[in-house]
């Protein structure tokens, strides 16, 4: 997952144009994303899909001709669908089109201006510091044009049409936990999920932030009832605490399972309510969507002082974090594919284990005592109200052993698979 962050790190993405199509073609190697085109101009909701942006070259020289600024060193240096300028000015008049951040001097700041009819560029503020009295020649060499807006989806077919889904953002230009790690981590996910046998299908997005969620679910209205609930992936790298951020339901079956291996294997995780900021999850939950998708992160965006900067780079993002949390995201999904619900066909007093071959695995060694409770458990919650997951919230016992269980108690035809 590291090594896919470095090959898309250099890349200039936005919100449209050349460095995110070559992200998703970078991605569509690794795992068979279709990736998706609307064209500029299209009403998604309330929104319209943008013109396209290009940039070949943005700079700022000073009056001997050094640069100060140049977008070759650095993809964060200008601000995100700049328009074009090429003008001599003083550093008056240039100042309002700086950015810096006075908390993290070394580092650039990222902004964009996707709807601003403006330009500018984002230094360190120990260069801004140093910028002196006298004229400077800006250059933003770029182009907004009628072109399109891409993204990337995969659709891995399970036993069922409900649906998961996975959604990252892909539209950050050179920053490693907001945007790569969620981008690395759904791609390799998806690889191993192509590998398993499902119950549920599972839909990966690759998509531009806002509007790139908002142009999905405007062109896929009527796939909207098939989910049955999803995570955005963002922040997933960096070596901070896991962080998830509820569903607008506060229950709903991903937010179970995230609590259930969370209580279980991430002492040090913590847990948010809902609410409508941060990435694509806020559409989503939107009161006419209202989709049960909550959102996993290591460190929350905002808590982080690299946050939206230079200094959340390849370093700051470590190949430990990133599997730690593709362990821990697997053992929630395999909870939301697993959970199940049964009806115990002998409920009248307990059935007697022994007749069903089941009391020899109750003897004897610890673990088997453990197995034994389990089943108990399965048979003695199974009364059509409660899925597996909620007797092994009640029980204490790890899903997997209660599935286990479910799984002998069903082979010997002690208990029934409800269907919703
Ligand atoms: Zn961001």
């Amino acid at each position: 997952m590291h090594a896919l962050a470095e090959i898309l790190y250099p890349l200039c993405r936005s919100i449209t144009g050349e460095g995110l199509r070559e992200s998703l073609r970078v991605i569509s190697d690794k795992i068979p994303i279709d990736i998706k085109s609307v064209p500029s101009g299209t009403r998604v909701f309330d929104w319209q899909v943008p013109q396209e942006w290009k940039v070949r070259e943005a700079w700022i020289r000073d009056s001997i001709g050094n640069d100060v600024v140049n977008f070759r060193d650095h993809n964060l240096h200008l601000v995100s669908y700049s328009r074009p300028v090429q003008k001599r000015m003083s550093l008056a008049e240039l100042l309002p089109h700086l950015h810096a951040n006075p908390k993290m001097p070394d580092a650039i700041p990222y902004r964009t201006g996707y709807y601003n009819d403006d330009w500018g560029f984002c230094l360190s503020q120990n260069a801004l510091d140093q910028l002196g009295d006298g004229d400077y020649d800006v250059c933003v060499d770029t182009d907004l044009f009628h072109g399109e807006l891409n993204y990337g989806e995969l659709l891995i077919p399970g036993i069922c049409d409900e649906e998961v889904l996975i959604s990252c953002h892909c539209c950050h230009p050179s920053m490693a936990n907001d945007n790569l790690s969620g981008m690395v981590l759904a791609t390799e996910l998806a690889t191993r999920l192509m590998e398993q046998p499902l119950r549920y299908s599972y839909r990966f997005l690759f998509v531009p932030g806002t509007i790139g969620s908002i142009a999905w679910l405007a062109s896929n209205e009527s796939l909207i009832p098939r989910i049955a609930c999803g995570l955005v992936l963002a922040c997933v790298g960096d070596p901070g605490a896991l962080t998830y951020k509820r569903t607008k339901r506060k229950n709903s079956l991903i937010d179970r399972a995230v609590e259930s291996v969370f209580r279980n294997s991430c002492p040090d995780a913590n847990i948010r309510d809902f609410m409508p900021y941060g990435y694509d999850e806020r559409q989503y939950g939107s009161p006419g969507i209202n989709l049960a998708i909550g959102c996993l992160s290591r460190s929350a965006y905002g808590t982080f002082p690299e946050y939206h900067t230079s200094a959340d780079d390849l370093s700051f993002i470590t190949a430990e974090a990133l599997q730690d949390t593709l362990e821990k995201l697997e053992r929630i999904l395999f909870i939301v594919d697993q959970n199940t619900r049964h009806l115990n066909l002998k409920p009248m007093a307990e059935p007697m284990l022994g007749k069903y071959g089941l009391y020899e695995i109750t003897g004897g060694a610890k673990s088997d005592v453990f197995d034994e409770l389990a089943l108990l458990w399965v048979l003695g919650f199974s009364d059509g109200s409660n899925d597996l997951l909620a007797i092994s919230e009640i029980s204490g016992i790890d899903f997997k052993v209660i599935l286990e269980a479910t799984q002998k108690l069903t082979e010997v035809g002690l208990l029934e698979e409800l269907k919703e």
